[in-house]
């Protein structure tokens, strides 16, 4: 119920920010009325395309501020849209106000071809070049997102330079509306733009000066890095006691995760884990982690005591906000840390309805937690199944890709696979390859949900 209200009420917010700003305009300077065209060039005045222009202008602000905000870590939004939600939405908007931007562009050049020398940055007035530079910036955003795989930058520095880029083209966007005149000379229209940036100042702030500030108070003490392989650690935390003794411990729904950081300074490197132990289990918190790169191999070297500050939890992917009859659980490598989470939780529960779990993985030893998994199966009703990509010769379980032949074999007959519940996590790939499959089975798709261990 709670989450049904947090999500009609983000979609309305959303909603509101989007189309305020055109509503506005096109009520308080309609087709004939006049007050927008008369600031600008008399043959700009009043045509369909400069009309045009002025809307799609508008909307790309909007859909800026909205892509600016949504990867903010406000917890309700990840909580309501999950994280794969939030990203998702967040690239489509990004792509959006690209074409819109390109379209505005046309538009203005089309309304009165005179324009073309805004382009001419030398000589073009301020109001101009904010828009020229606006543009760049979110082109070279663009550019760098989708190559960013190719060009091997860093997570980091691509991330920071993403932010970068993303401020410049809102601050840009903003003054070349206020450098423009007409579209905030209105009372009406000034109150809107006024009230739309300090909403996105004010999420800003929180995400960029609050949560690190105030998230160093949120700080965690390593009790053990226990090795499940040569490649994976559980890092287990206990909440730093206060000086009355007292700590708070991490309150989260199985299957959602939380970023960590080894420093409480501003630029800190912080990453995302989910959390793998269950919701019941008092004062610790679980991360199992594949060490691949550098942040990950620093986690493995933790001595106990050593401190870790948490910010979380965050998103939807969880088996708290939604009722079923049962469980389908599929999960690639150390994918399998939510369903972790929720297998212990649900023993915790005693719960007594069928789940089944797909554990894809490279070969035997990348099969995690196969002896826990196993007791688990004694306290609930699960079925397992392993496939590994590059089995041994002796391996005589299932193997290869995920297929319709597999999933069908896992499932129940089509009326009570589709009361059922779906949890795919693991690398974008695999995610991508068993939604095809279940498309083909025809499971309804707000039956599935998905997360990604990656963000770009
Ligand atoms: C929601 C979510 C939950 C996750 N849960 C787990 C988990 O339980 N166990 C686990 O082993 N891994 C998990 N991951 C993946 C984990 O965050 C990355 O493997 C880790 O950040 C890599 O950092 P690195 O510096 O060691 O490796 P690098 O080699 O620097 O990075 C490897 C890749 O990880 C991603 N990445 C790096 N830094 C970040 C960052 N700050 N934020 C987001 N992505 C980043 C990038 O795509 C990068 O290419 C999760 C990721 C997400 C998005």
């Amino acid at each position: 119920m709670r989450h049904q209200l947090e999500r009609t009420l983000w979609a309305a917010a959303f909603l509101a920010v989007l189309l305020g700003p055109v509503l506005l305009a096109a009520i308080l300077h309609g087709p004939r009325t006049g007050a927008l065209s008369s600031a600008q060039p008399a043959a700009d005045r009043s045509s369909l395309p400069s009309e045009l222009s002025v809307g799609m202008g508008l909307l790309a602000t909007s859909m800026l501020a909205c892509a600016v905000v949504l990867p903010s870590r406000l917890r309700s939004l990840t909580r309501t849209l999950g994280i794969d939600g939030v990203l998702g939405i967040h690239r489509f908007v990004g792509l959006a106000v690209t074409v819109l931007v390109g379209l505005h562009v046309v538009l203005v050049v089309a309304a009165n071809p005179a324009n073309v020398a805004l382009l001419d940055v030398l000589h073009a007035p301020n109001r101009a070049r904010a828009a020229l530079g606006a543009t760049v910036a979110l082109g070279a955003l663009i550019a760098l997102t989708v190559l960013r795989r190719r060009l091997r930058h860093r997570y980091e520095v691509w991330r920071w330079v993403h932010v970068t880029l993303a401020g410049t083209a809102l601050v840009l966007s903003g003054l070349h509306i206020w450098w423009l005149h007409h579209l905030v000379r209105d009372a009406a229209m000034r109150a809107l733009f006024t009230a739309l940036a300090s909403g996105v100042l004010l999420v800003l702030a929180y995400r960029w000066l609050w949560l690190p500030v105030f998230g160093a108070r949120r700080e965690y003490v390593v009790r053990e890095v226990r090795p499940e392989t040569s490649t994976v650690s559980t890092l287990v935390l206990e909440p730093r006691r206060d000086r009355s003794r007292r700590c708070r411990t991490l309150e989260f729904a199985p299957g959602q995760f939380a970023w960590l950081r080894l420093n409480p300074s501003l630029g800190a490197q912080e990453h995302p884990f989910t959390i793998a132990s269950s919701a019941h289990v008092g004062l610790w918190t679980e991360f199992t982690i594949r060490h691949s790169g550098d942040f990950t191999r620093e986690l493995r070297l933790l001595q106990r005591g050593s401190r870790v500050w948490v910010d979380g939890p965050h998103g939807a992917f969880t088996i708290d906000l939604r009722r079923t009859t049962g469980l389908v659980m599929i999960a690639g490598g150390v994918g399998i840390t939510p369903m972790m989470s929720m297998l212990r939780t649900l023993a915790h529960r005693r719960d007594r309805r069928p789940h089944r779990l797909l554990m894809v993985a490279r070969s035997i030893e990348d099969l995690l937690f196969r002896a826990e998994i196993r007791q688990l199966q004694q306290r609930l009703d699960l079925t397992v199944v392993e496939l590994l990509r590059q089995p041994p010769p002796s391996w005589t379980g299932a193997s290869g890709a995920v297929d319709e032949e597999v999933l069908t074999a896992l499932l129940p007959g089509r009326f009570r696979r589709n009361q059922l519940d779906y949890y795919l996590c693991g690398p974008p790939a695999l995610v991508t390859d068993v939604l095809t499959v279940l498309d083909g089975l025809d499971v309804p798709q707000p039956r599935i949900h998905t997360e990604q261990f990656d963000f770009v």
